[in-house]
C-alpha cells in the first residue's frame, strides 16, 4: 500500500505545541531514525520511508497540520504534480471534450484550481518530482500515454489546442491593471468581437469606467469576456458566477454554455450547484483528503455526478470520499408552528441618491431563518442596514428596539487582530456550535488580515452569529465557501436560531443554499440602481414563485436527491410548470 505523508505548512506551528510535538511522539524517532525531522524551513518534516502509518502523530498535533494517507491501491503511481516535500498531491486531471461544458465539482483545498492550471498551461506540473523539475509536454505524455489526457496534450503540443483561461481571484485584476473597461477587453480582443460581447455580458454601461472602480460583479464579467475574446478553442473558467446576482449568473450559464461547439471545450469550476447543473453537459468529481491529495473522477453526466457527490460514494471504485450523505428534505407546507413576531415594518420609504427604496407591510418571527433574494443594486443590503438601525429610514413605521448583529458582504481585513481575540465571544458561548464545527481553532494564532477568503468568510459568520443580538443578517455568506461548508453553515445557522430564540435574514445568490436554509422568503423587485421593492416575508414556495417569475424559469426537484434544479427552458416540465403557474416545485 502506497501511503504518504502530507504537512500543511501553514498549520505547523513547532513552538506553539510545545516543541515539535510530532518528532517527541512518534515511536519511530523513539527508536532513533529520524521518521520526523526539523526541516530547513523549521518545520516538521516527515521521512515517508521510515514512517510505519501508526497514526500517532496526525492525533497528536494540536494544529491538525499531519496527515498521514494510505491512498487507494489504483493510485500506486506518482502524482502528477506535488507541491514540494511533504505537500499536496494531485493524482489526475479533469478531462476536456470538444462541444461539451465539462463541470469540476469538489470542496476547497482539493487541488481543482491546481488541476486546472495546469490544464490551462498557467503551471507546469512536476509529476511528483522536486519543483524545479518541471515536466515538458513529451514527458506529460509520457505518463499519459494510453489515456484521453494523452490525446490531449499532444495537441497542446502541436498548437493545435489553444486555452483561454480566467482565474479564480478576479479582484486582483484591478492591481495589474490600470486603465478602464473598454481599454483592458481591446488589449485582449483577438476576435474583434469586443463590442458583441459587451452586449451579451451587459457591460455597456460601465465600459468607459475605471477597472478600479467597477463592482465585484461587474469585474467577474469583465474577467469572463476577456477570456473569451481571445482566440482559443478551449475556455476554462474558475468559479465565473461568484459575485455575480442569480439574474446574472443565469446570463453568464446561458453563454458559457453557447461557447461549446465541435471545434470548442469548455471547463468549468463551479460551487453553485444548481447553476453548475443548468451549465454542464458533464461533471468531475474531485475528492480525496483535503489539503493531502485530489483524485479526479471519470466524468459523468452532470445530474448523475452532482447526486454521487451529495451521496459521498463512487460506487464503480467503491470509494466513500464523505461520512455522510448531503441530504434536502421536501417541503412540508403548513405544518410550521406559531412563531412569536420578531419586527415588523410597514411603509417603509427611503431615497439615496437616485435610488429609491420602498418596503411594503411585513413581519419577521423568531426562530427564522429568512432568505432574501434579488439582483445586485436593488437595495437589498440598505434594508437591512434600515433594519439595523445603521440608516435611517425617510418614513414609514418600524419596531426599531430590537438589536441586530450584521455581516456584510465584502470582506476585507487588515487588520492585526488575532482570530482567537476576534472570536472570543464565540470561544466562551459556541465552541460546540460555531467553533468546533467550522474548524476555527486552527486559525487561531493567525492575524485577521492572514486569512483566505474562505477562512475570512467563516471567521466573520462566527463572529456575527456569537453577538449579543436579536436579529442577524448575514449577506452573501455563501462567497469563497465550497458546497460542503455552505451547507454546513446552512446547519449552523438554523440550529441557533432554533435553539436561542433568534431570528436570521440572509441575502444570498446560491439558490440551493437558499432553499437549504430558509423558512420563507423576501423578495426585491424593480430596478437595479434605481428603484427596490420588499416583498413578503413569504412562504418558500409563494416566495420562489414570485422571484422566478422574474426571471422567466422554472425549478422542480430531482426525484433521487430532491435538490432543487432548473428546469432546461421550454422542455415538457418547464411549459407544465409555467401553464400551471407553479414555477418552483417546493
Ligand atoms: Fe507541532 Fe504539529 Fe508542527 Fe508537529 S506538525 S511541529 S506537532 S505543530
Ligand atoms: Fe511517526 Fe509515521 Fe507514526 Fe507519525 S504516523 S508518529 S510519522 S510513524
Amino acid at each position: 500500500m502506497t501511503r504518504i505523508a502530507v504537512i500543511e505548512k501553514e498549520k505547523c506551528h513547532p513552538m506553539a505545541c510545545g516543541g515539535y510535538l510530532c518528532i517527541r511522539v512518534c515511536p519511530v524517532n523513539r527508536t532513533g531514525q529520524d521518521c520526523i525531522v526539523k526541516g530547513e524551513d523549521t518545520k516538521a518534516s516527515i521521512n515517508t520511508e521510515f514512517c510505519t502509518g501508526c497514526g500517532i502523530c496526525p492525533k497528536k498535533c494540536p494544529f491538525d497540520a499531519i496527515h498521514i494517507v494510505n491512498l487507494p491501491e489504483a493510485l500506486e503511481k506518482d502524482p502528477i504534480h506535488r507541491y514540494g516535500e511533504n505537500g499536496f498531491h494531485l493524482y489526475s486531471l479533469p478531462t476536456p471534450m470538444f462541444g461539451k461544458v465539462v463541470g469540476v465539482l469538489g470542496v476547497n483545498g482539493i487541488g481543482k484550481s491546481t488541476a486546472i492550471k495546469i490544464l490551462a498551461g498557467v503551471m507546469n506540473p512536476n509529476l511528483g518530482k522536486e519543483k524545479e523539475d518541471e515536466a515538458g509536454y513529451d514527458e506529460l505524455i509520457r505518463y499519459f500515454k494510453g489515456t484521453e489526457a494523452q490525446n490531449f496534450f499532444e495537441k497542446v503540443r502541436d498548437g493545435k489546442i489553444r486555452i483561454s483561461y480566467k482565474p479564480q481571484q478576479v479582484e486582483l485584476i484591478p492591481k495589474s491593471f490600470n486603465g478602464n473597461v473598454r481599454e483592458l477587453l481591446s488589449k485582449v480582443d483577438e476576435k474583434g468581437s469586443m463590442e458583441e460581447i459587451a452586449d451579451l455580458l451587459d457591460l455597456r454601461e460601465f465600459l468607459e469606467t475605471d477597472i478600479s472602480k467597477i463592482s465585484g460583479g461587474e469585474l467577474q464579467r469583465v474577467a469572463i469576456a476577456a477570456t473569451v475574446l481571445k482566440d482559443a478553442n478551449m475556455y476554462i473558467f474558475d468559479e465565473p458566477t461568484s459575485f455575480l446576482d442569480i439574474k446574472q449568473r443565469i446570463k453568464v450559464s446561458k453563454f458559457i454554455r453557447k461557447l461549446a461547439d465541435e471545434d470548442t471545450a469548455v471547463i468549468v469550476v463551479e460551487h453553485d450547484l444548481i447553476i453548475l447543473d443548468f451549465m454542464a453537459d458533464l461533471v468531475n468529481i474531485m475528492y480525496g483528503e483535503k489539503g493531502a491529495y485530489g483524485i479526479v473522477s471519470l466524468p459523468k453526466p452532470t445530474k448523475a455526478g452532482i447526486n454521487v457527490f451529495l451521496e459521498g460514494y463512487l460506487k464503480e471504485d467503491n470509494i466513500r470520499f464523505r461520512d455522510s450523505q448531503i441530504k434536502f428534505s421536501p417541503r412540508q407546507a403548513g405544518k410550521d408552528v406559531e412563531k412569536p413576531a420578531l419586527i415588523s415594518w410597514k411603509g417603509i420609504s427611503k431615497r439615496m441618491g437616485d435610488f429609491h427604496l420602498s418596503a411594503e407591510q411585513g413581519e419577521l418571527k423568531k426562530r427564522d431563518v429568512c432568505g432574501i433574494l434579488g439582483e445586485n443594486g436593488i437595495g437589498k443590503t440598505t434594508f437591512a442596514r434600515i433594519l439595523a438601525g445603521v440608516v435611517e429610514k425617510d418614513s414609514g413605521e418600524m419596531d426599531d428596539t430590537i438589536k441586530v448583529s450584521y455581516k456584510p458582504q465584502y470582506l476585507e481585513s487588515e487588520s492585526e487582530e488575532p482570530v482567537a481575540s476576534y472570536l472570543q465571544d464565540a470561544v466562551v458561548k459556541f465552541e460546540n456550535q460555531l467553533i468546533r464545527p467550522l474548524n476555527l481553532n486552527n486559525l487561531f494564532d493567525k492575524k485577521l488580515s492572514e486569512l483566505s477568503g474562505g477562512e475570512l468568510q467563516k471567521v466573520s459568520i462566527a463572529r456575527c452569529l456569537s453577538q449579543d443580538a436579536d436579529l442577524y443578517l448575514l449577506d452573501e455568506p455563501s462567497a469563497y465557501l465550497d458546497v460542503e461548508q455552505r451547507l454546513l453553515i446552512s446547519k449552523i445557522m438554523r440550529d441557533i436560531m432554533e435553539v436561542n430564540l433568534k431570528s436570521c435574514l440572509v441575502v444570498d445568490h446560491d439558490l440551493l443554499f437558499i432553499d437549504y436554509l430558509s423558512d420563507d422568503i423576501i423578495v426585491f423587485d424593480g430596478e437595479p440602481a434605481k428603484h427596490g421593492e420588499v416583498k413578503g416575508p413569504f412562504p418558500m414556495s409563494d416566495g420562489m414563485n414570485s422571484f422566478l417569475s422574474g426571471l422567466n424559469i422554472t425549478m422542480r426537484r430531482d426525484a433521487e436527491s430532491n435538490r432543487p434544479r432548473i428546469n432546461k427552458p421550454e422542455s415538457q416540465m418547464d411549459r407544465k410548470q409555467k401553464s400551471e403557474g407553479k414555477l418552483y416545485y417546493s
